[in-house]
């Protein structure tokens, strides 16, 4: 321990830094400072873990293919987009949660056995740590979304490690199992913030179709923008940072529409593993939501 604490110390300030510049979240430093303990230079290494695990009883489980998957793509420095086309595949992902609307969303998902990813902010996970839990359990991928949502490309590159090993270590304590998908907020990334993502083990994931229901645009508005989305796609929608009632009336609406054109929902992961993007499709790039 005794190595690293320099480094720890930098990344502490680097997301005290960070926090200031946000939004007031400042409370929840010293509770996440206390729960971090990873050392920097093994963090640089891609897809190895950056923490020392806290004993738990149940080890996580990586389902192998998409380490492959995730390893590939951070190799080669990408961004995930979308995935191929091989069986008609698609993610629907929800962004800036846990939120009090995080729960209404699961029980729907849940109804219609429809596979979701959450990427979430790591700020908001102490306070639904059950429910996240829970959630991951019922097989919802957790992913990280940063700790309190800044545009990264405005950060330094220790603030933006900062921002989302905080994060990855509030999904680890709350889940047991580590994020491979880190969403930038905004969109807003650079080769720099996926390099960052890469040496923490997950793979810059945006999305191939943004429904832009954060601004509340009506339920008829985010259906119509979801059933755009194409075999491989990535949907983005939200089920934090403002009022999603919006959201979760549309989604029902979205999945059964999804299913009865042919497509089959799936997680982020498996989207990864079973319909791998061509490298032609790596590096397009998303700006917008989020
Ligand atoms: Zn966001």
């Amino acid at each position: 321990m005794l190595v690293v604490v320099g480094a720890m110390v930098a990344v502490a300030a680097g997301v005290a830094v960070a926090v200031a510049q946000g939004s007031g979240h400042t409370g929840t430093v010293s509770a996440v400072t206390a729960n971090t303990s990873p050392g920097l230079p093994a963090a640089m290494a891609p897809g190895r873990t950056t923490t020392t695990p806290p004993k738990t009883k149940k080890p996580p489980t990586v389902d192998p293919a998409t380490q492959r998957q995730v390893r590939r793509m951070i190799a080669a420095n990408a961004i995930f987009v979308k995935g191929g086309t091989r069986g008609r595949l698609v993610a629907l992902t929800f962004d800036d949660g846990p939120s009090i609307y995080t729960p209404r969303l699961v029980r729907e998902l849940r109804q219609l056995k429809a596979p979701a990813t959450f990427f979430e902010i790591g700020s908001q996970i102490h306070r639904y740590a059950k429910l996240v839990a829970n959630m991951s359990k019922l097989g919802f991928p957790i992913e990280d979304h940063t700790w309190n949502h800044p545009d990264l490309t405005r950060l330094s590159s220790t603030q933006v490690q900062g921002q989302l090993l905080w994060t990855k270590n509030a999904i680890f304590k709350a889940t047991h199992a580590y994020p491979q998908f880190f969403r930038p907020p905004y969109g807003a990334q650079s080769a720099r913030v996926r390099h960052t993502a890469g040496g923490l083990g997950m793979v810059t994931t945006v999305w191939s179709i943004d429904t832009r229901d954060w601004s509340r645009p009506g339920t008829a508005s985010v259906i119509h923008a979801a059933e755009q989305v194409r075999a491989g796609g990535i949907v983005l929608m939200h089920d934090g940072g403002g009022n999603r009632s919006e959201t979760v009336a549309a989604v029902p609406i979205v999945v059964r529409y999804l299913r009865t054109h042919g497509y089959t929902l799936v997680t982020i992961p498996q989207l990864l593993t079973k319909a791998p993007p061509k490298s032609s499709t790596m590096w397009l790039s998303a700006k917008g939501g989020g």
